[in-house]
């Protein structure tokens, strides 16, 4: 009876023993598995830092395509020779340009940009919109001809009441000559009041009125806005997606990514300085780094 009273408890145990090992393999399985997932990612890490010293030698732009949407919205006003910040001279807009199309640069349209953010489509490696604000005539006479020589697609923001009207804004035929060689006409409003300083009124007609009217003289639909002089605030961008827009353009500093609010798309504004086209090249070049280097948007 007592051995045989032993040899069940000896039996017993065994099971114990086994039913232990089957717990612990389920319990511990995953959590195996997982560690070795995150030793994996740990080990993609150093090749990410290896991507940082890339990019202080100023080959970040594909690593950062890599890594997810990232857009480059250039900002311009005029171009020509002219001692103001907001003159950008001929001869160093087409080594911007130059530039751009040198180091693997694709030009892209404000709906390819719109596409791209609500998840639906795909960029080109290094996205770049390029973009003038106000619709000066300059930009039909020095900036057109340049960017038709390098084959990129630019977007200018028009303020509608002064086309035709004031010598030195384009005229709609050559807005329409211009959106036939990948120029994009878009608003700026109709006369350029800042946006915080007007009533709900006078907001509406400068957006509704200035769609309308770049609408009929183009013949297409006008979807984006820059803000007049970059002010806006949340009630003004409700006030903007009311009226039809789908996008609006800031004079915010940034790069595009995931985090961009269609109201509100950062830019780099490119100014003529005292080199400018240095601080072209930092102003590209240097705000990848920034984010890399956990700079975040506000
Ligand atoms: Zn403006």
């Amino acid at each position: 009876m007592q051995r045989k009273g032993k040899g069940v408890l000896h039996r017993g145990t065994a099971l114990l023993v086994v039913l232990l090992f089957v717990a612990v393999g389920l319990v511990a399985g995953p959590r195996l598995i997982a560690i070795a997932e995150e030793q994996q990612e740990g080990a993609v890490q150093p090749s990410a830092r290896t991507g940082e010293t890339d990019a202080i030698a100023g080959e970040e732009q594909k690593e950062t395509c890599e890594q997810g949407l990232k857009v480059l919205v250039l900002n311009y006003h005029k171009i020509e020779n002219n001692n103001h910040s907001l003159s950008v001279p001929p001869w160093d807009f087409e080594t911007q340009m130059k530039y751009l199309s040198d180091h693997g640069y694709t030009s892209i349209s404000p709906d390819e940009l719109y596409t791209a953010l609500a998840g639906a489509g795909k960029l080109p490696d290094n996205p770049v919109l390029i973009t003038f604000d106000d619709g000066y005539r300059d930009n039909y006479d020095n900036a057109f001809p340049i960017l038709k020589k390098y084959k990129l697609k630019a977007t200018i923001f028009v303020i509608t009441s002064f086309l035709g009207k004031k010598e030195q804004y384009l005229t709609w035929e050559q807005a329409r000559e211009m959106e036939k060689h990948g120029i994009s006409i878009q608003s700026h409003t109709v006369d350029h009041k800042p946006m915080t300083d007007l009533s709900d009124e006078q907001l509406r007609m400068e957006l509704v009125e200035s769609k309308k009217k770049a609408e009929a003289e183009l013949g297409h639909e006008v979807g984006y806005i820059a803000y007049p002089t970059g002010t806006y605030n949340l009630h003004i961008a409700e006030m903007v997606k009311e009226a039809g827009y789908k996008g609006a353009f800031t004079i915010k500093y940034g790069n595009v990514d995931e985090a961009t609010n269609i109201y509100a798309i950062e830019r780099v504004p490119i100014f003529h300085t005292e080199n400018t086209n240095k601080d072209f090249l930092e102003r590209i070049h240097y705000l990848p780094l920034f984010a890399k280097f956990g700079w975040q948007k506000n």
